[in-house]
């Protein structure tokens, strides 16, 4: 059988190297890290940096195709592999999603309208942004992820003290929104073109993290749904995208929507789909980089994800405690997936809980009991 790659080792690597396992496929991991999720369940595990000459000229050597599961790959590397066999997503996009005032600037062009900002590159601009703009957040315009590198800032003169403790990187600060609540779509868009799309999922994030994610048909208006596909569908066209690709959003509280960020990956907020549709994320991701036919999920469940960080492990005190995952199993439609991660640490995603049900009612009541046996607070 061929054998696919993927760059990066962490959990979204680790669950499409099983994905393709299950399909019959040999597996690549490059991580440096020896314990990487992705690695300890690959065939092959590279383990060298991304930029490493010798661990990219194995990955062609074995490889048929590749795909990348971290965001920050540099595209230099992606651009190197794509000379000798089939790499998606290609550079070229993974280098917009890794830049947010690139990213910013793709979404203007694509007309989908994104909060008020100002990118913020030298004193300049710093003193020269509006005070519209405030109270905002200012996010590292590379690098960040699960809220790291933002501060929120109320004033200049807090502004000028974030962007000093940020280190003068290059920055984008955003307005401050009123958000009602959040959601994402999930596109896939193959070689040729054609999208298919993963149900809109309303999520909700707790510290800058996702927390839960939760689909059944109507969680949203209908007309913020269809807004919110027809968005990440043009996004994806603007950038001739292939590959599996999510796209968040704000829902304001006057029911406008605007797009948050773009994540060039199968996304957190899309992994139900294990669970609940009848084609999963990873495999959209592995229809699309072998070239494989792409068909339109459907969602067979209502469902919830609650996500497990770290933080339940230290309930009692100091000392990690492993979750009573038997008594959560003991509910029906409760889908356990751990991600092989020995440490746990606080903020550090260490798996998820699929639930599924007959009802949207049924999965909400099985997800709080759930949700109350691990000490994950109501939502
Ligand atoms: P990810 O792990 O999803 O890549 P990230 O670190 O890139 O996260 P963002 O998605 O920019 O961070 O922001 C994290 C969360 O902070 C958002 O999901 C939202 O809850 C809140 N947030 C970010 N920007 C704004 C804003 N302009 N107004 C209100 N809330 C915001
Ligand atoms: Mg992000
Ligand atoms: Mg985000």
């Amino acid at each position: 059988g061929a054998t696919l790659g993927v760059l990066g080792g962490g959990q979204l690597g680790r669950m499409f190297v099983q994905e393709a396992q299950a399909m019959g496929y040999f597996t690549a991991v490059l991580d440096a890290d020896a314990t990487s999720p992705a690695g300890l369940v690959s065939h092959h595990h590279i383990r060298t940096g991304y930029e490493d000459a010798q661990g990219l000229a194995e990955m062609a050597r074995l490889c048929a195709a590749v795909t990348t599961e971290f965001e920050n790959v540099p595209a230099a590397s992606l651009d190197l592999l794509a000379q000798t066999l089939r790499v998606s997503p290609a550079g070229s996009a993974v280098a917009i999603a890794q830049d947010r005032a690139a990213e910013k600037a793709h979404f203007v062009r694509c007309g989908v309208p994104v909060a008020p900002h100002a990118v913020i590159e030298s004193p300049e601009q710093l003193a020269g942004v509006s005070a519209d703009l405030l109270p905002g957040i200012l996010k590292t315009a590379r690098m960040g992820y699960d809220g790291k590198g933002q501060v929120r800032v109320a004033t200049p003169a807090e502004l000028a003290t974030a962007w000093q403790d940020l280190g003068r990187v290059p920055c984008v600060l955003e307005k401050m929104l009123p958000l009602a609540h959040e959601c994402s779509v999930i596109v896939a868009r193959g070689q040729d073109g054609c999208i298919v799309h993963l149900p809109v999922q309303r999520n909700l994030h707790r510290g800058g993290i996702l927390a839960v994610t939760e689909v059944y048909d109507e969680n949203l208006p209908p007309a913020q749904a269809s807004q919110a596909l027809e968005a990440a569908k043009s996004v994806a066209n603007g950038l001739r995208y292939v590959g599996v690709l999510c796209v968040e959003f704000f829902v304001l509280q006057d029911g406008s929507l605007v797009v948050n960020e773009i994540a060039p990956r199968p996304h957190n907020s899309g992994h139900y789909s294990q669970d609940a549709c009848d084609v999963s994320q990873f495999e959209l991701q592995l229809r699309c980089m072998t070239g494989l036919p792409l068909v339109q999920p459907r969602l067979h469940s209502p469902t919830i994800m609650l996500n497990l960080l770290g933080d339940l492990w230290f309930a009692h005190g100091e000392q990690p405690v492993v979750p009573d995952w038997a008594q959560v199993l003991q509910l029906p439609g409760c889908h356990l997936r751990l991600y092989g991660k020995a440490q746990p640490k606080r903020g550090r995603k260490m798996g998820h809980l699929n639930i599924t049900g007959a009802t949207p009612e049924a999965v909400r009541a099985t997800a709080l009991k759930a949700a109350a046996i691990l000490g994950i607070a109501p939502f």
